[in-house]
């Protein structure tokens, strides 16, 4: 059975908005919930201009405290307290975001009706943040004006897949079945034991989504990002900018494009632009030239890792 992995783009601008972009914000639906990546301004109205499910959101990352990435947020929690949401949210964020958002439910009289969990994440390389049933999340600090992370979410295993194209299978209860799709043998009341080696073949292979924002280009952590699916980057300018790239925190295209392809990901996503430029193209192309399989983050496009299993 496929199992979802469709990471879509709400807003991809650096701190104004313009007519065609919205402030940073991705959500990475993984079928029955969705993680959400920076909350920026006007995050509830992209959710439900692409009708994409607010309510399955389950985890929020928050890069770091600057208001274009978080600021979103507390509108997101008052709407789910007015819809009665009453599942637990986990929201992983520099020190000081649960003291802003708990300042302005308290200032508003305003009580949740949901428990949410807040963790921080550890300064350091690789750090690991979270190990949840479907996937689990390392963090990395990344070089901003301000503490600011990078994630990197890897999907868990999924089942075995059971060996159908190696002709008929054993009839066996549902329990063995089961079994050697955990990757375990199933032993029958004569004593005989079927392995799940002979019947069953590996799980899809596993896909990672790991987002870089906002930074100075940090080639050594390249490593850690290898075969990574997709790599959503810092790209605020151009490479004539440069220096202020440097000066403000931030990366030029060409400099994710050479992150993504020291790292060696399948598909660099370029995002938080400037909001100078009308026409993003110029930015793809600069990149493109270092890394082919560069694309851009306009808002609503959706990016989807299929598995090889139908
Ligand atoms: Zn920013
Ligand atoms: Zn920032």
């Amino acid at each position: 059975m496929q199992r979802n992995f469709q990471l879509t783009v709400l807003g991809s601008s650096s701190a104004v908005p313009t007519h065609e972009r919205n402030q940073t914000s991705l959500l990475l639906d993984l079928g029955s919930q969705s993680v959400l990546f920076d909350a920026g301004e006007g995050v509830q109205k992209q959710l439900i201009t692409y009708k994409l499910k607010a309510q399955k959101i389950s985890h929020v990352f928050i890069s770091h405290l600057h208001p274009d990435h978080f600021i979103g947020l507390i509108g997101l929690l008052c709407s789910w307290e007015l819809l009665g949401r009453n599942r637990k949210l986990t929201i992983v964020a520099p020190n000081g975001l649960q003291e802003i958002i708990n300042l302005q439910l308290q200032i508003a009289g305003i009580t949740l009706g949901f428990v949410i969990d807040y963790l921080v994440p550890t300064p350091g390389l690789d750090m690991p943040v979270l190990d949840e049933f479907r996937f689990d999340v390392r963090s990395f600090s990344l070089s901003h004006r301000v503490a600011c992370f990078g994630y990197l979410l890897s999907e868990k295993p999924g089942e075995r897949h059971l060996a159908v194209d190696k002709g008929m299978l054993p009839s066996l209860p549902y329990e063995a079945y089961r079994l050697l799709k955990a990757g375990r043998d199933f032993q029958d009341i004569d004593g005989k034991i079927y392995s799940h080696l002979d019947l069953t073949t590996g799980p899809d292979p596993i896909r990672q989504f790991a987002f870089f924002t906002d930074t100075n280009v940090q080639l050594h952590l390249a490593p850690y990002l290898l075969d990574c699916d997709l790599l959503y980057h810092d790209a605020t300018f151009m490479d004539n900018l440069k220096e202020k790239a440097h000066e403000t925190g931030h990366s030029t295209a060409i400099q994710a494009a050479l992150f993504a392809k020291e790292a060696g990901v399948k598909k660099l996503i370029l995002g938080h632009f400037s909001s100078r430029y009308g026409n993003l193209e110029p930015l793809r192309s600069e990149a493109q030239g270092v890394f082919p399989e560069t694309y851009l983050a306009i808002e609503g496009k959706s990016f989807n890792i299929n598995t090889i299993h139908k």
